[in-house]
Order: C-alpha cells, then sequence, then structure tokens
C-alpha cells in the first residue's frame, strides 16, 4: 500500500468517526439526495483525497472520466488543466493549476472553471469544522449566455439611445436654425409689407393727381384743348395711369394677404349687384375683341355676406383673362348657381387654354403660362393667385380647369353663412 493510500485510509477512518454515531442508512440516503440535485458535491480529506463526491460533480469537473475515490485534488486539477480548463479566482484572475492547487484547502474561495467546450462551472469551497474541504459546483454556462445576451441587447440599446440624442441634438439644430431663418423671413416680410405700405402711399397720391388732372383735361372742362392729338394724349395719360394704379393696388392686396394682414370688408350684398357691375366694366373689352360675352339674367338670389370689393375684384380678374385669352369669335359665358349653402359662379371661355403642366404655375403670384414669351398680352400673373386668396379668405375655393386649344373653365365656391 502507498503512502497515499495509507493516508486516504486514515481520512476515511476520521470522517467515519466525524459521523458521530450518525446511522449508515442516513449516510446512503444523503448520497441518493445528492445524485438527485443538479449541484455538484464533493467531500476532500484534510490531504487532499477525494472521500465522496455526486455524478453532478463529476460531470462538472471532467465528463466522461470516472472519478476513483481516493484521487488527490492535484492529479484532478492537472488531469482538468490538461484537458483545457481554466481557473478563473474570485478576483476575475486567470491562474494557473499550480495555484489552484496551493490554494485548495486553504481558505473559503470561489473559482470559476471554464472548460474548452464554453461550458463554464462556478466551485465554491469550504472547509469543515473537522478539516474536510466540502466543494459545490454549478453550471451557470446558459446563466453566462443570457447574461452575455442581455449584455449585448443593452449594448444595443446604450448605442440606439446615443444615437437618438445625437439625432435629438441635430433635430435641435435644425430647430434653431429654422427658428432663425422663421425670424429673418418674418423681418424680412416685415419690411417688404412696410415698404410696399409705404410706396403705395407715395405712388398713389401722384398717380390720383394724374388720373384727375387728366379727366378734367380729357373732360375740356376748363375750355378745349385746341388739338385732338392732345385729347388722345389726355386718354392715354388717363388710361396708363388707371392701369398703373390697379398693378399697385393689385400687389399691395398680395403682400397684405402673404403676411396674414388682409382683412375682409363684410356686408350683406346682392349677388346681381356684384355680376352686373363686372359685367358692365368689361363688356367693351370683349365688344372690342370680338367676343360673345353671356351674361346670365339676374335670378331671384338673396343678399349675402362678403366683402363685396373683394368678390367683385375675383369676378373681374376672372372675366378679363377669359376675353383676354380668347380669340375674336370666341365665347365668354359666366354662369351662376345659389343652394341655401354655397353662392358659386363658373367663367368659361373658348380661348388658347393653359397646358395640364402649366396649371398648378400660373397660380402662383408673378407667374404666366409659356405661351406669353411670343405673345404681346399684357399682365403681372398677380389676378389668378389674387383671386385665389381672396377666395380662401372667404372660405371658398377656386378650381381652374383648362384644355390647352379648347378654352378654360374657373369654378368659385363661397360658402353662406
Ligand atoms: P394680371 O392678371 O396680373 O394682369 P395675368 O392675367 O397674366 O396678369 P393671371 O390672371 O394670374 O395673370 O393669370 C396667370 C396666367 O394664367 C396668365 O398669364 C395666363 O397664362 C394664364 N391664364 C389665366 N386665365 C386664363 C384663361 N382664361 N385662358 C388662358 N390662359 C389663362
Ligand atoms: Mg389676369
Amino acid at each position: 500500500m502507498t503512502k497515499a493510500a495509507d493516508q486516504y485510509l486514515d481520512d476515511a477512518q476520521h470522517y467515519v468517526q466525524a459521523q458521530d454515531g450518525r446511522s449508515w442508512f442516513d449516510s446512503l440516503l444523503f448520497a441518493e439526495v445528492l445524485d438527485c440535485v443538479d449541484q455538484g458535491v464533493a467531500v476532500w480529506s484534510s490531504s487532499g483525497h477525494l472521500l465522496s463526491c455526486n455524478d453532478s460533480y463529476q460531470a462538472h469537473l471532467i465528463s466522461g472520466v470516472a472519478l476513483d475515490l481516493g484521487v488527490h485534488f492535484s492529479d484532478l486539477a492537472t488531469l482538468a488543466a490538461d484537458r483545457g480548463m481554466v481557473f478563473i479566482d474570485d478576483q476575475d484572475r486567470e491562474i494557473d493549476v499550480k495555484e489552484r492547487i496551493a490554494l485548495f484547502g486553504t481558505q473559503n474561495l470561489t473559482i470559476e472553471s471554464r472548460h474548452p467546450s464554453g461550458r463554464v462551472v462556478v466551485i465554491q469551497e469550504k472547509r469543515s469544522p473537522t478539516g474536510l474541504t466540502v466543494m459545490t459546483s454549478t453550471d451557470v454556462t446558459r446563466l453566462r449566455q443570457q447574461q452575455a445576451t442581455l449584455e449585448e441587447r443593452f449594448h444595443q440599446l446604450q448605442n440606439a439611445r446615443e444615437e437618438s440624442d445625437r439625432h435629438a441634438g441635430h433635430l435641435e439644430e435644425i430647430g434653431e436654425l429654422l427658428r432663425q431663418e422663421k425670424e429673418r423671413a418674418e423681418v424680412a416680410s416685415r419690411t417688404k409689407t412696410r415698404f410696399l405700405a409705404n410706396m403705395s402711399h407715395e405712388l398713389r397720391t401722384p398717380l390720383n393727381a394724374i388720373i384727375g388732372f387728366s379727366e378734367i383735361m380729357r373732360a375740356e372742362a376748363f375750355g378745349e384743348l385746341g388739338s385732338p392729338k392732345y385729347r388722345e394724349y389726355a386718354d392715354d395719360i388717363h388710361a396708363s395711369g388707371a392701369h398703373l394704379l390697379d398693378l399697385i393696388n393689385d400687389i399691395l392686396d398680395m403682400s397684405k394677404i402673404e403676411a396674414g394682414k388682409y382683412e375682409l370688408q363684410w356686408s350683406r350684398v346682392h349677388p346681381a349687384k356684384i355680376l352686373e357691375t363686372a359685367a358692365r366694366m368689361v363688356r367693351w373689352r370683349a365688344e372690342e375683341a370680338g367676343i360673345d360675352l353671356v351674361i346670365p339674367e339676374a335670378g331671384d338670389w338673396p343678399a349675402i355676406d362678403m366683402d363685396a370689393r373683394a368678390i367683385k375684384q375675383v369676378l373681374l380678374n376672372l372675366l378679363s383673362n377669359a376675353i383676354k385669352f380668347t380669340q375674336e369669335g370666341g365665347r365668354v359665358s359666366v354662369e351662376v348657381m345659389m343652394t341655401s349653402k354655397e353662392f358659386s359662379f363658373v367663367v368659361e371661355d373658348t380661348g388658347v387654354g393653359i397646358e395640364a403642366s402649366e396649371l398648378a404655375k400660373v397660380m402662383r403670384p408673378f407667374e404666366r403660362s409659356g405661351h406669353h414669351l411670343f405673345d404681346s398680352n399684357e399682365g403681372t400673373g398677380l389676378g389668378l393667385a389674387l383671386s385665389n386668396a381672396l377666395v380662401h379668405l372667404h372660405g371658398g375655393s377656386l378650381v381652374l380647369e383648362s384644355d390647352a386649344g379648347v378654352g378654360t373653365r374657373v369654378t368659385v365656391k363661397l360658402p353662406i353663412g
């Protein structure tokens, strides 16, 4: 018998004595219980020989190798290290097999064993009062995997959060830029409105003088002008002055609307009256151009609330467009509809029409359809934009439909009440 084996027997003896009256039945029962738990349990003698262990302990230490009772801890640790097992101490430090063996039986400790297969086992070592070393082993492989997955998920979330923080920062910067731009635009818009208001006042005053005096001259109120040429010039001065005044008024109206400063002057008005005035103002132009102007007979329409000047301007703009863009022999007609909820009118012509691709463009201020580059039709491109804006201020709608070469149809709907 070798010395080691002698020692083992001594230890066993010592162990049995330590049972101190405990029955063998208790020991058997205890062994059976240990074989049923997932945790590994092993008892080592004070000299480092294996006294007992359950199946889980065997599986946790070296799978596929049956542990013989009496084996020395240093042999088992060396075999495990040869098979690639790595020992990690409770400071998370890798220790070599010699250090591991030196630690055995000296103190209560926790060691992690990492198998090359990826299995991770946590071993706790404790000294019993009688000098035995009791080891418990727990397989934490799945727990570690779950931990790793959770950590990865946590990192992903953290990255996503950092990313979203960065985006939020960008958004804030963009928001600040937009705010500054908006402020700049508002200042520019206020300046523009003030400039236009001043300019239009400055321009209107002399224009009124030009219009007024040319009117007196046309009428030869203070005596004959002499040459018929002077009368003709006075007519021209008057017409040009009136045209310029219209233009200035349109520009001022448009800029007021854009600045949200246009206020409608509501009053109760008979639509027939507006229709009649507008028709009277454009009839001579239609006749001059050889266009058939068809205006409906005034129906039994009730008076409704609207800004009469604005709606008359809309009707005039649409009628003058229809006449301007229709050739001799063509036709311009107006249709009126009145229900309990809506007052609507349609201005239709058989003129040159607008290309479908330009329908949206011509609704914008100062935009005209392409063919004007080659013809002599005058205009600033404000009529439709202004009409549309005025109708919208009334809570209504303006729809432009056109067929190039066939004609154009504009429908205006105004809510009542
Ligand atoms: P302004 O009305 O300011 O004197 P304008 O008549 O050119 O100038 P809008 O009334 O806004 O401006 O019309 C814009 C453009 O839409 C016109 O220049 C024209 O090209 C096109 N358009 C408008 N109405 C008609 C129509 N009835 N038939 C054909 N084209 C039209
Ligand atoms: Mg026009």
